[in-house]
């Protein structure tokens, strides 16, 4: 079959042919149908993320089961699924309460520890999958596994947004930053789309950013994002998490309100002011991709069409190397997707 392959880190990610993948015991194989390509990829080559080469890459991706291993009860041939990124243990506590994601016998992430989806097949444990519900085409069900749950998990989990309240999003013209105001829109907040590049304004405008404000290259924006803006935030969402967008995010927050830290850098430091936490019970948190039971429910919500996963470029598997370029270009509006199966 034909696959995406990282043979060492740091190198480039080649298109081969290899020996398709057999089912192992409580394992389900799966013809991948279509798989997101993301900037989490491009850390993973570097080898940032851990995990050992040679390796078939690839995780945000859907398919159609076509054999099971055994012991599996779960699945049969001809369920559309999707994974979960993480390898995680179904038995430790956090697993076992629904926050899968701080599993205390982590395993890895899937295209870096175990073999990926950017592959006519791969075999994953039965454990991983979660169901594509009929309404929902399989380009779509990859990207919102990665790109509309962990906002999902956000919105919910870590810092719930009620209808009416402000959220800004620090890199809303990313793909992640993208399916965060997406899906901050669809919950009803006013959202205003932090983002440099002004190409993307109409873009961010059309999909729901009451405002997009450009923060210029200043290190701390926030005194001239109150003033330009007139306004502070309940939620202010961080995608880049560098000293500049964390210092200017926490500046930009009102009484009672979240700076939500989804991506990070690492050594990046920040000064923090007690009087913000006390006396305006200001909150600082982070939050951790998605459980299978948020992947699930975004999924419900892309099959209501309430949220629509953005696809910025498409290219076939044996362009591999092209989505690769494209996504370290970082030129894509939303996520690219390599369309696989039929
Ligand atoms: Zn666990």
């Amino acid at each position: 079959m034909r696959a995406a392959v990282l043979d060492a880190f740091g190198g480039d990610v080649r298109l081969l042919d290899v020996d398709p993948p057999r089912p192992g015991i409580g394992e389900v194989l799966v013809a991948v149908g279509a798989c997101g390509v993301g900037l989490t990829l491009e850390r993973g080559r570097t080898g940032a993320l851990g995990g050992s080469a040679p390796r078939i890459v690839g995780h945000e991706l859907a398919g159609t089961v076509t054999e099971v291993g055994a012991g599996v009860t779960a699945w049969r041939p001809g369920d559309r699924v999707t994974s979960s990124f993480y390898l995680t243990c179904g038995r430790c506590r956090w697993c076992a309460g629904g926050r899968e994601t701080l599993c205390e016998n982590w395993g890895g992430f899937v295209g870096l520890h175990v073999d990926g989806g950017l592959a006519e097949f791969v075999a994953l444990s039965e454990h991983n999958l979660v169901h594509v519900p009929d309404g929902v085409r399989l380009d779509e069900a990859a990207i919102a596994a990665d790109a509309i749950a962990t906002p999902y998990h956000a919105f919910t989990a870590r810092a719930p947004i009620r209808p009416g309240q402000t959220v800004a999003v620090i890199g809303a013209g990313g793909g992640v930053g993208v399916h965060m105001v997406a899906t901050a829109r669809a919950f009803g907040a006013r959202v205003v789309g932090i983002e440099l590049d002004r190409g993307k304004e109409r873009r961010l405008r059309e999909l729901g950013c009451d405002v997009v404000w450009n923060p210029g290259d200043a290190p701390n924006w926030s005194t001239r994002f109150v003033e330009d803006l007139g306004l502070r935030v309940d939620v202010c969402v961080d995608t880049v998490a560098s000293r500049s967008t964390l210092t200017s995010g926490l500046g930009i927050l009102g009484r009672a309100a979240t700076l939500l830290v989804v991506g990070f850098q690492g050594g990046a430091l920040v000064e923090l002011d007690p009087r913000a936490l006390v006396l305006d019970e200001v909150v600082i948190t982070g939050s951790r991709y998605a459980s299978r039971a948020e992947i699930a429910a975004a999924l419900e919500l892309v099959e209501q069409r309430r949220i629509e996963p953005v696809i910025g470029a498409r290219f076939a598997l044996d362009d591999v190397a092209k989505a690769y370029r494209a996504m370290q270009a970082n030129e894509a509006f939303g996520r690219i997707v390599v369309d696989i199966g039929g």
